[in-house]
């Protein structure tokens, strides 16, 4: 696996996507700004990776909390121009809560402002390579990936990692299309002449067929059976919630998975268990999967 040197990964943990830095001579790109919490970490990352260069623009590949939560902060620090999914700007032009998946998953994110707009088939310039924009709905409906074909490297966001992709949502709040799109986003991944893929959690990787198998297995498992999907669902929203306060009291979360709507849903709709057991399952899930474990009356991260 090689990267041109004009591009260099910042790879962060689960709860802030990485940021990737794309170098020309004296202007910087910046690839995703991470979740709110770790703005400052952020904004000193990106600060030393500039090395007296110009921030000269900021391109989000989706607007969920992870990937835009360090949006307002990186400009309000470097003044950069900021570009984002054409699909997405009425719902930041409006700061559409519900569709920004924010209190809805008990996620925070400080309000930002755009500068223009990219859809799918555009061309950007960044780094000095030339990246086509790729649809990757899915994960999100207004998702893209970023294509370089003379470097073939595919900026993927979370449309493929490693070892899976990100959450995809079931019928929630009226939509049911999410499984349908993330086989199309893969089969198009699959398409395309990537040597390198650089995803939105997790190292950079070569290749991408062995992760696209990877996530087509997985795929057909949730196609198979939807609340497997809902299973999963619940486990990667309480994690994130997690990894955001560090800590939660046993006690309370009955009360909170029957107050956090993404998850009151997905029990009424999927899971129909009782708050009580469903906090149970889910804290035996968590420590299962070494994302967490009880200590002294607390459900403890263990994850970043
Ligand atoms: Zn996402």
């Amino acid at each position: 696996m090689k990267l041109p040197d004009s591009i260099q990964v910042i790879e962060r943990g689960w709860l802030s996507a990485n940021n990737v830095v794309l170098h020309e001579r004296d202007e910087v790109v910046v690839v995703d700004s991470g979740y709110g919490a770790h703005a400052a970490q952020t904004v000193a990352l990106i600060e030393r990776a500039l090395s007296g260069k110009r921030l000269a623009r900021l391109v989000n590949t989706h607007c969920h909390s992870d990937h835009m939560g360090g949006n307002a902060a990186i400009q309000r620090e470097f003044g950069c121009r900021t570009s984002i999914t054409e699909g997405e700007a009425p719902l930041i032009d409006r700061w559409d809560d519900q569709a920004l998946l924010l209190a809805i998953a008990d996620q925070r994110a400080e309000r930002f402002r755009f500068d223009d707009t990219f859809r799918d088939g555009d061309a950007l310039q960044m780094g000095g390579l030339e990246w086509r924009v790729i649809a990757a709905p899915g994960h999100d409906t207004h998702a893209v990936m970023f294509h370089c074909p003379e470097a073939r490297v595919l900026i993927s966001g979370d449309a493929l990692w490693e070892n899976g992709f990100g959450v995809v949502f079931p019928q929630l709040f009226g939509r049911d299309t999410a499984l349908a799109e993330t086989r199309a986003t893969l089969e198009a991944i699959a398409r395309l002449e990537a040597d390198t893929v650089i995803p939105g959690h997790g190292r950079p990787f070569g290749g991408a067929s062995a992760a696209l198998e990877r996530a087509f297995y997985r795929l057909e498992g949730y196609e198979e059976d939807i609340t497997r999907l809902a299973r999963h669902c619940a486990k990667v929203m309480l994690s994130f919630s997690l990894l955001e306060k560090r800590s939660m009291p046993l006690a309370e979360l009955p009360a909170y998975v029957a107050r956090v709507p993404i998850l009151a849903e997905l029990n009424s709709r999927y899971l129909g268990m009782r708050p009580a057991e469903m906090a149970e399952w889910l804290v035996n899930e968590l420590e299962r999967a070494g994302a967490a474990r009880r200590e002294e009356g607390l459900l403890v991260a263990r994850g970043q």
